[in-house]
Parts: structure tokens; sequence; C-alpha cells
């Protein structure tokens, strides 16, 4: 599965409109409803689903060739999907936390050193 990394690069930003981001109520794990490209009356969903078997990470697809474990295009989608909302998440812990305005620059220095706390 390396070639996620090497292919993300040329997911657009429209594809990974076709990602949605769900979080399963009761398991509380986050999972993907990647619509098809082509709309045809409605669109086609699929769900993407990461599952862990022996400390690596699969991906799941519904789509007919997802079901026959091809890396399909969804979970490719829904993998470069996942990578923007973690960026985003980080960004937003980040600028949300308080910023402290009496913090000498010895304190200031460890902050930035250490990071912010999550
Ligand atoms: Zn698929």
């Amino acid at each position: 599965m390396t070639t996620i990394t090497n292919t993300t690069a040329i997911v657009t930003p429209a594809q990974i409109a076709l990602c949605e981001r769900v979080v399963d109520a009761t398991t509380g794990q986050a999972f993907y409803i990647v619509k098809s490209e082509h709309y045809d009356e409605n669109y086609t969903e699929y769900t993407v689903k990461a599952i862990k078997i022996a400390g690596r990470y699969w991906t799941t697809c519904t789509c007919p060739a997802g079901l026959k474990g091809v890396a399909c295009k969804h979970k490719i989608w829904a993998a470069a999907a996942a990578q923007v909302h973690k960026t985003q998440a980080k960004v937003e812990a980040m600028t949300s936390t308080p910023v402290a305005t009496n913090v000498d620059s010895a304190t200031l220095a460890v902050l930035c050193q250490e990071g912010l706390p999550n």
C-alpha cells in the first residue's frame, strides 16, 4: 500500500470533495462515504473503511473493484480526504489554543520546541 503516498499527489480537490467523513456512533470509528465521479440521475455512494489487522491498516470499499481487493480510486480519494482532515484538525487545534500573552522568551522557546499541547 505504499502507492497511496504517491497517488495522493494526483487527487484533485474536486475528488476529495466527493468524500464525506462519517463517524460511526457506536464504534466511534471514522469512515468515508465516497460518491461516484459520474452523476447518473443520482450519485452512487460507496463506503470506504479502514480496518486494522495485525497492526496494519487495510482499506475496504464497497464498489465492484474494491470488493475484489483492488486499490480503487475511492480508497485513494478517501485516504487523501483523511489526510486533509488530519491536517485541518491539527491547524484547528493549534488556532483554538488560547494564546498566552505574558510568556517570557525562555518559556516560548520551550513551547516552540515541544509543540503546542493537544
Ligand atoms: Zn471503490
